[in-house]
C-alpha cells in the first residue's frame, strides 16, 4: 500500500505551497501536484472501490474499511490544516479527488464530501481553537465521520423555516425537533445541527451548534431505503431535550443560516465532483461495452448513432468538470464563487444524469440489469440533482446572481 501512503499527500501540500497560485485559463492541463493526486486517487479507487460498489449498494453495506484506507490517504480531511490533523490541500484538489473517488463508488464519494465539506468545513471556519481540537482533529483519519444536520421533515429548501429549537438554560442549550435525510446520520460521531434561538428574527434567528454522538436525548429514525447511493447511510436524527453546553454554539447566535449557506457554497464542489465521477464511470462503462459488442458484423461503437451518444456524454462531462474546477479555483483564490458552485453542481448532475441514462442505452438490455454498473450509475446519478440544494434552487441562486450583476436587485 506504499503507493497510497499519507506521505504522498503531504509531499504534494509542499509542492503545492511552492507552486502558487492557479489560474482559471491553465485548468485544461492539471499543475504536476494535482496529476498525482489525481493518478494515487484513481488507482485506490480502481483496486478498492471499484470491485466493491455493488456489494456496497445490493447490501446497503456502509464501507467502513475503505473509509477508514481514504482517511489513511489524507482524503478524509483534505483542507483542513496539517496542525488539526489533515492534510492541508486546496480544494481544486478536493474536486479532484472526489471524481476519481465517486467514480469508484457514488457511496464513498457521499461519505467523503459530507465529513469535508459540510461537517468539517463549518467548523474550520467558525469554530474556536477548543472546538476544532474536539470537533475537528478525531474526525481527520477516516476511523470516525461527522454529519450535517439541516432539513427537516416539513422543509428542505426552505432551509430557513426551521422548526428545530435550542433555548438556553443556566449553561446548557437545550435541542428539540427533527432533522431528516441526513447522510452518515448512523455513522456520525457528531454533527453541525442548525436550530432557532429566536422564532421572531426568522432565518436571522437560526444559530448552529455542535452535538456529539451519541448522547442522551438524540435518538435516530429509521435507515431510509433510498433509489441509490445505498451504501451510505441516511436517517432522521431525534431531538427530546438534548443538553449540550453552551460552549457547543458554532459562530454567534443567528448565525446559523448564514453558516449553513456557505458551507452549502463549498459543498456543492464536491457533489458536483461526484457527479463528474458517476458521469465518467458511465462513459467508461459505455466505451468499454461498445468497444466489444458486436451487431452487424462489428463492434457497436463504430456506429456513428452510438459514437453521437458518447460524444454527448463527454462534452456535457467535460464541460461541467471546467465549471467545477473554475469553481474550486475561485474558492482557492478567495473569491466569490456561490454562482459558480450553483452552475457547477446544476451542469454537473445534469451530465451524470444524461450520461447515466445514454451508457444504459449503449448498453442495450445489459444496461438494465444489475450484471454491469450502468443501472447502479443511474440510480447513483439521481441524488445529485437533490441534495445540498435541487436543480431548481440552483438555477434561483444562479438567476438571483445575474440579477445583482445587472444592478438590479
Ligand atoms: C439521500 C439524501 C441525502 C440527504 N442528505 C442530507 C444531509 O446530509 N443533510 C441535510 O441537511 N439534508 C440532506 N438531504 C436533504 C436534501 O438536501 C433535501 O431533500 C433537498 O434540499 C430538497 O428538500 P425537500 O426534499 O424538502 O424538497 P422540497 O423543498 O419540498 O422541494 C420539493 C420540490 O419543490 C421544488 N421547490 C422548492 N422550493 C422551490 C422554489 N423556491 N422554486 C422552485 N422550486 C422549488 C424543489 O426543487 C423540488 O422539486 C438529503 C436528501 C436525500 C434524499
Amino acid at each position: 500500500m506504499a503507493v497510497y501512503s499519507r506521505n504522498i499527500l503531504s509531499r504534494l501540500q509542499c509542492l503545492l505551497q511552492h507552486q502558487g497560485s492557479r489560474n482559471i485559463a491553465s485548468l485544461s492541463q492539471l499543475p504536476e501536484t494535482h496529476q498525482m493526486l489525481q493518478k494515487t486517487c484513481r488507482d485506490f479507487a480502481e483496486a478498492e472501490l471499484r470491485p466493491l460498489a455493488a456489494k456496497f449498494d445490493t447490501e446497503h453495506l456502509y464501507p467502513k474499511e475503505q473509509i477508514r484506507k481514504m482517511g489513511d490517504l489524507g482524503l478524509m480531511a483534505m483542507d483542513v490544516p496539517e496542525s488539526l490533523g489533515g492534510t492541508g490541500l486546496d480544494y481544486l484538489a478536493y474536486a479532484i479527488a472526489m471524481e476519481e473517488i465517486s467514480r469508484g463508488c457514488a457511496s464513498a464519494g457521499v461519505i467523503m464530501s459530507v465529513n469535508n465539506s459540510l461537517y468539517l468545513g463549518p467548523i474550520l471556519k467558525f469554530g474556536t481553537d477548543k472546538q476544532k481540537e474536539q470537533f475537528i482533529k478525531p474526525f481527520t483519519e477516516g476511523e470516525r465521520v461527522g454529519c450535517f444536520a439541516l432539513s427537516e421533515p416539513g422543509n428542505g429548501s426552505d432551509a430557513g423555516a426551521a422548526s428545530t429549537v435550542a433555548h438556553l438554560i443556566k449553561d446548557n442549550w437545550t435541542l428539540n425537533g427533527t432533522k431528516a435525510w441526513i447522510t452518515n446520520g448512523y455513522e456520525a460521531e457528531a454533527t453541525v445541527v442548525f436550530a432557532t434561538t429566536d422564532k421572531a428574527k426568522k432565518h436571522k434567528g437560526i444559530s448552529a451548534f455542535l452535538v456529539p454522538k451519541p448522547i442522551e436525548g438524540l435518538s435516530l429514525g429509521k435507515k431510509e431505503d433510498k433509489l441509490g447511493i445505498r451504501g451510505s447511510s441516511t436517517c432522521s436524527l431525534i431531538f427530546e431535550d438534548c443538553e449540550i453546553p453552551k460552549e457547543n454554539l458554532l459562530g454567534e447566535p443567528g448565525m446559523g443560516f448564514k453558516i449553513a449557506m456557505m458551507t452549502l457554497d463549498a459543498g456543492r464542489i464536491g457533489i458536483a465532483s461526484q457527479a463528474l465521477g458517476i458521469a465518467q464511470a458511465s462513459v467508461d462503462c459505455a466505451v468499454e461495452y461498445a468497444s466489444k459488442r458486436n451487431a452487424f458484423g462489428s463492434p457497436i461503437i463504430k456506429l456513428q448513432a452510438i459514437q453521437t451518444k458518447i460524444a454527448d456524454m463527454a462534452l456535457r462531462l467535460e464541460s461541467a468538470r471546467l465549471l467545477t474546477w473554475r469553481a474550486a479555483v475561485l474558492k482557492d483564490s478567495n473569491k466569490p464563487f456561490t454562482k459558480e458552485a450553483a452552475m457547477a453542481k446544476l451542469a454537473a448532475s445534469e451530465a451524470a444524469t444524461f450520461a447515466a441514462h445514454q451508457c444504459i442505452q449503449v448498453l442495450g438490455g445489459m444496461g438494465y440489469v444489475s450484471d454491469m454498473p450502468a443501472e447502479r450509475h443511474y440510480r447513483d446519478a439521481r441524488i445529485t440533482e437533490i441534495y445540498e440544494g435541487t436543480s431548481e434552487i440552483q438555477r434561483l441562486v444562479i438567476a438571483n446572481n445575474i440579477i445583482k450583476e445587472y444592478g438590479l436587485n
